[in-house]
């Protein structure tokens, strides 16, 4: 991609300097021939261990990268901007913020439209969602990564859209169609970006699966309610949870899907009244009703599921 980012601080509307010592750190280590014994170069060249590349111009004041690879390289652009509070200014897009309480210290005309993602989640990944690369054939953009529900488009919770986010008001190319828990969110047209970032969570005090099932901790059942995209079910939807971390929600599954899965089916049965549990397992239909909810466990792979009965 040929985009340019500045990485610039903000107090009160002005920029000011960063840490030197954070940019030596972070860059130094991708940096073609290596940083000079003190200060910084005039501009330089970062190349990064998966071969990405960029051309780096600036200093202290604000940094410019210039022709940057996504990957590595974009992530040690997330990773400086998280160590020194500086935004990340894409040249085509808005300022990407570490927190809601820094947009009064941008400058004035950037303020507006900055999107806030919380520092924990500014990877280069991030980054380059937010760039929205124009993506080759299909024409979207990659989806954000979502460690519990990673398919989203497959498990349909996410679908292909041109309309704007009702969050965010940019087109995405994806729209979310699963359900959301929030007495005064918009059922419909929130982005994934929105969901992925927690900006729809925040600003609606939306959750988007009711339930976390088990046990697991605070913040792996928060970003199961508030940052994943949820499923419907014809029950209320649960989320399973193993070893002591979400599970991870692969999908429906029928009586013939779930023959791939025998420990997904044990799952089940231990659930059920021993005598019934061959008709409701027959009874599963992936397209229909009742059906089952398949998960795997991110710890030991063991495959889950629940189901729902009328
Ligand atoms: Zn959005
Ligand atoms: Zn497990």
């Amino acid at each position: 991609m040929s985009y340019g980012i500045h990485l610039i601080r903000f107090v009160d509307g002005e920029p000011v300097p960063v840490s030197e010592t954070a940019i030596r750190e972070v860059l130094g280590p991708v940096t073609v021939g290596g940083m000079p014994a003190s200060g910084l170069p005039e501009s330089w060249d970062l190349e990064a261990e998966d071969g990405g590349a960029s051309e780096v111009y600036g200093g202290t004041e604000g940094l410019t990268f210039n022709r940057f690879s996504t990957g590595a390289v974009l992530d040690r652009t997330a990773e400086l901007a998280r160590r020194t509070g500086a935004v990340v200014l894409p040249q085509d897009g808005p300022a990407i913020l570490g927190d809601e309480a820094d947009r009064k210290h941008l400058a004035e005309p950037l303020r507006a439209d900055a999107i806030v993602v919380p520092s924990a989640a500014l990877t280069g990944q991030t980054v380059s969602h937010v760039i929205n690369p124009q993506p080759e054939e299909p024409r979207r953009p990659l989806l954000p990564d979502f460690p519990y529900h990673p398919n989203p488009v497959a498990t349909g919770s996410v679908t292909a859209s041109d309309e704007a986010c009702v969050c965010c008001g940019q087109k995405r190319g994806w729209v979310y169609t699963g359900p959301v828990y929030a007495a005064d969110a918009p059922s419909t047209g929130i982005c994934p970006y929105c969901i992925a970032f927690g900006t729809a969570a925040e600003r609606y005090g939306a959750s988007f699966t009711d339930t976390v099932d088990g046990d697991a901790p605070r913040d792996v059942v928060l970003t199961i309610l508030e940052r994943t995209p949820g499923f419907f079910a014809w029950q209320s939807p649960y989320w399973l949870t193993h070893c002591g971390d979400g599970a991870v929600f692969l999908g429906r599954a029928g009586a013939g899907e779930l023959k791939a899965y025998p420990s997904a089916v044990e799952y089940l049965r231990r659930q059920w009244p021993s005598g019934q549990a061959d008709g409701l397992l027959d009874s599963l239909d992936k397209d229909g009703r009742p059906t089952a909810y398949l998960f795997r466990c991110r710890v030991c792979d063991v495959h889950l599921a629940h189901a729902d009965f009328t």
